[in-house]
C-alpha cells in the first residue's frame, strides 16, 4: 500500500465506506493519515458518585439498581436505568439504543463514563459508555482519540482503519531539516504523526502536537511568502480603468450610508494597489460587523468597472447565499452581474454557470470550495477575495491563480491577531486593518448568569420579539456525538417554542442538515420569516441579521472567549441597542472569570489577550476559537513560541 493509493485499498473499506469517508475529505491513505482526533478520552480512576458536580466527566463504578427502561419518544428510543454506588444514585439515560435492555441487568455493576448533569435534586448521565470493571482495568490511564464524525462514520471505524495504515506513517519524511527539528527540541514529523493517532499519555501526545503546529505555521508562513514573491513578480494584467477610479466615489455615496475611517482607508489602499505595476496581495483585517463586506464590493465595482472577473470565496454555502443576496442588490443598478457557484447546484445549474463564466456573462461570482474545481474557466479573473477563511485564501489561491491570469488577491479575516503576531504570520503581505464599528451602533449589553435565570430570559426574549426583533439561541452541548447534539436541538427547540408561547416563530439550524437545508432556514430567518433561530455553533460565521438584538448562548463555558465573541458579533449590527445573554451552566470560578471578560468588554483584541492568560494548559486542542484561522492543531494564541520558531525556519529554508 502507498500513501497516495485510495482508501479502498485499505483492508475493510469498500465502496460504500469509501464514499463515507469522502464526506469527510479523506479519499486516500495520505487523506486518512492527516485526519486527525479533535480530542481524546482519557479513562480515569472511577470516582464516588457523590463527587460528581454538573458538567464533569467521570467514570464512576455502580451497581444497577433498578430495571432497565425503554420507552419510545415521538423521535427517538430512550432507555434508562437507575445505578449506585455508596456514596449516592445517578440515573444513566441513552437515545436510540433499546438492545441496552438486553446487555445491562438489575444488579450487576459496571464502570459508566460520561458527563454528568445535575437536574434538581438528581444526577443524570447522558449516553455514558459502560465497561466491565475487568475491561475497564486494561483501559484504565490509555487515551482514546475522538475522531470528526459525520453521519455513517463511527469512530471505530476510524480507529480500525488508521490502525491498518500506521505502519506506513512510520514511513513517511521529514520535510524540514533535521538540524532545525534538533535546534527547536522538537520531535520528527512521522513520530508525532504516529502519536497523534496513538498516543501513550499526555507529555508525549504534547510534544506531537507541538511538532504539528510547527508544521502548521511553517506551511502557512512559506504559502503567504510564496504568495506575496509571485504577486511582487507578477506583472499586473488587471489595472484599474480611469472610468473605475471616477466612479468609485458615486459608488460608496449608492451604499446608504458614510463609510468608515477605516473602511475608506481600506478602499484607499486596494485602489492604489490595483493601479499598481505589480498583483495586489492584500489582507483586510477587522472585527466582527466592522462592515468588511462593502469593502469587498468596493473592490469587486472598480474590478468590474475595469472589466474583469471576479470572485469571491467564503467557507459555507449559508454565507455564500447570503453574500450573493447582498451583492446582487448592489450590484444589479449598476447592471453588474451576479452569479452563484456552492456544492449544493444542480449539475445542470452548474454547467449554466461554468459556460456564463467562460463567456463573461457573469461579473461577480459568489461561492464556496465550488470556485477552484477544475471545471471552472474565467474569461478574465482580475480580483479572488476570500471571506473568513484565511488558509483557504493562501493556498487555493495558487490554483484559481491558475484559472486567471495572474488575479489580485484579497483576504478579509475578523480573527483578532495582535500586531505583533500578525506580522510574523503575515510577513510581507499588505495589511490594512478597519478599527472602528460604524457610527451609530450601540454597544452590546451583555449579563452573564447562571440557569435559574433562564426563564426570565425567555421573557426578555418574547419581549424583543413582540417589539418586531429576532433572536439567536445557541444551544447547550450535550455529549460529543453529532447525533445526540442534533436531537438536542430539536428538543430544545419544542421546548423553547413551548415556553414562548403562541405566535413566536421557533426554528433550528444543526450540523446534520444538509447545507440547502441549512442556507433556507438562514434565508427565512433574514428574511424575517422566523422569530427566533435555535442552532448549534453552524451560525457563528459571518451571517448578517441586522433585525436580530439578542444572542442567547447556552453552555457559554464551554467556548473559548474569542469564539464567544464571535457568535456575540451576530447581533448589534443594526441601530436597535443589542444584547448577549452568557448561561453560565457550570459555575465554577475560572468559568466566572473567564465570561466576565465579555461582560468587560466588546474588544476582540483585549478578549483574544485575556483569554490567553485566563486559559488553563489542560486542553489538548484548545478551544476551537474564530472560524477563520482554520488551524487543526495551532492556535496563534497560545503557541506563540512555536509560531516564532517557525518563522526562524522559515527564513532559513
Ligand atoms: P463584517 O465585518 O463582520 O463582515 P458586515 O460587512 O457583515 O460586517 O457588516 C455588518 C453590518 O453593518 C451590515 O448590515 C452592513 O450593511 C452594515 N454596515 C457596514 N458598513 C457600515 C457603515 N459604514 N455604516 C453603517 N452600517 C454599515
Ligand atoms: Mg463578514
Amino acid at each position: 500500500m502507498n500513501l497516495s493509493d485510495s482508501v479502498t485499498e485499505i483492508k475493510g473499506i469498500g465502496d460504500k465506506t469509501a464514499a463515507i469517508f469522502s464526506k469527510v475529505g479523506v479519499v486516500t491513505v495520505d487523506d486518512l493519515i492527516h485526519y486527525y482526533p479533535r480530542n481524546y478520552k482519557l479513562y480515569e480512576q472511577p470516582v464516588p458518585v457523590s463527587s460528581l458536580t454538573e458538567g464533569d466527566r467521570a467514570a464512576v463504578f455502580c451497581r444497577i439498581v433498578s430495571g432497565v427502561a425503554v420507552s419510545r419518544g415521538r423521535r427517538y428510543t430512550i432507555v434508562t436505568l437507575s445505578a449506585a454506588d455508596d456514596s449516592g444514585s445517578v440515573k444513566m439515560l441513552w437515545y436510540n439504543m433499546p438492545f441496552l435492555r438486553n446487555v445491562l441487568h438489575k444488579g450487576e455493576s459496571f464502570v459508566f463514563v460520561g458527563t454528568i448533569r445535575v437536574k434538581g435534586a438528581s444526577r443524570v448521565m447522558e449516553m455514558p459508555e459502560y465497561y466491565t470493571q475487568f475491561n475497564y482495568q486494561k483501559m484504565l490511564s490509555t487515551m482514546q482519540p475522538v475522531y470528526p464524525l459525520v453521519s455513517g462514520l463511527t469512530n471505530n471505524m476510524v480507529t480500525k482503519s488508521m490502525r491498518t495504515v500506521a505502519p506506513l506513517i512510520n514511513r513517511s519524511e521529514d520535510w524540514v531539516r533535521p538540524e532545525l527539528i534538533e535546534r527547536f527540541g522538537l520531535i520528527p514529523l512521522s513520530k508525532a504523526m504516529y502519536t497523534v493517532h496513538f498516543p501513550e499519555n499526555k507529555e508525549e501526545l504534547g510534544k506531537a502536537l507541538e511538532r504539528l503546529a510547527f508544521d502548521e505555521f511553517l506551511h502557512f508562513i512559506l504559502d503567504v511568502r510564496k504568495m506575496k514573491e509571485t504577486n511582487v513578480k507578477l506583472v499586473n494584467s488587471h489595472v484599474l480603468t480611469s472610468e473605475a477610479l471616477s466612479r468609485i466615489d458615486g459608488f460608496v455615496a449608492g451604499l446608504g450610508f458614510k463609510l468608515t475611517d477605516g473602511q475608506k482607508n481600506a478602499v484607499d489602499d486596494i485602489m492604489n494597489d490595483m493601479r499598481l505595476e505589480h498583483v495586489m496581495s492584500r489582507l483586510i483585517q477587522g472585527d466582527v460587523g466592522s462592515g468588511k463586506t462593502v469593502v469587498a464590493a468596493a473592490a469587486l465595482y472598480m474590478n468590474a468597472v475595469s472589466g474583469y472577473q471576479g470572485a469571491l470565496m467564503v467557507p459555507t454555502e449559508v454565507l455564500a447565499q447570503q453574500h450573493f443576496k447582498e451583492l446582487t442588490r448592489i450590484f444589479t443598478p449598476y447592471k453588474i452581474k451576479v452569479g452563484l457557484l456552492t456544492g449544493s447546484l444542480s449539475a445542470k445549474e452548474r454547467r449554466l454557470v461554468y459556460e456564463r463564466l467562460r463567456n463573461g456573462e457573469i461579473d461577480i461570482v459568489v461561492g464556496t470550495h465550488a470556485l477552484i474545481t477544475d471545471s471552472v474557466e474565467y474569461k478574465d479573473l482580475g480580483l479572488v477575495i476570500t471571506d473568513e477563511q484565511h488558509r483557504f485564501g493562501v493556498k487555493q489561491r495558487e490554483k484559481l491563480g491558475l484559472k486567471g491570469n495572474a488575479p489580485h488577491v484579497l483576504i478579509m479575516s475578523a480573527t483578532p491577531i495582535p500586531r505583533t503576531l500578525a506580522i510574523i504570520l503575515y510577513a510581507d503581505l499588505d495589511i490594512s486593518v478597519i478599527k472602528e464599528l460604524p457610527a451609530g451602533r450601540k454597544k452590546i449589553k451583555n449579563c452573564v448568569v447562571g440557569t435559574d435565570y433562564r426563564p426570565s430570559a425567555y421573557r426578555f426574549i418574547q419581549s424583543e420579539v413582540r417589539a418586531g426583533h429576532q433572536a439567536y439561541v445557541i444551544c447547550p452541548m450535550v455529549e460529543e456525538s453529532e447525533t445526540v447534539d442534533a436531537e438536542n436541538v430539536v428538543n430544545y427547540t419544542d421546548e423553547l417554542s413551548r415556553e414562548l408561547g403562541y405566535g413566536i416563530r421557533v426554528e433550528y439550524l444543526h450540523g446534520r442538515m444538509k447545507e440547502q437545508e441549512k442556507a433556507d432556514i438562514m434565508n427565512r430567518f433574514i428574511a424575517h420569516e422566523i422569530d427566533v433561530l435555535v442552532s448549534t455553533t453552524v451560525i457563528e460565521v459571518g451571517i448578517n441579521n441586522p433585525n436580530a438584538t439578542v444572542m442567547m448562548i447556552e453552555n457559554a463555558e464551554r467556548f473559548g472567549l474569542a469564539q464567544l465573541h464571535q457568535l456575540r458579533g451576530r447581533v448589534g449590527r443594526g441601530d436597535a441597542q443589542s444584547y448577549c445573554i452568557f448561561i453560565n451552566v457550570k459555575k465554577t470560578d475560572d468559568s466566572m472569570a473567564r465570561l466576565k471578560v465579555l461582560e468587560e468588554s466588546n474588544d476582540g483584541f483585549y478578549i483574544a489577550s485575556e483569554d490567553l492568560k485566563l486559559r488553563g494548559p489542560g486542553e489538548f486542542f484548545g478551544i476551537r476559537q474564530s472560524g477563520d484561522m482554520d488551524f487543526r492543531v495551532a492556535d496563534i494564541y497560545r503557541h506563540v513560541d512555536i509560531l516564532r520558531m517557525a518563522q526562524e525556519a522559515a527564513l532559513e529554508m
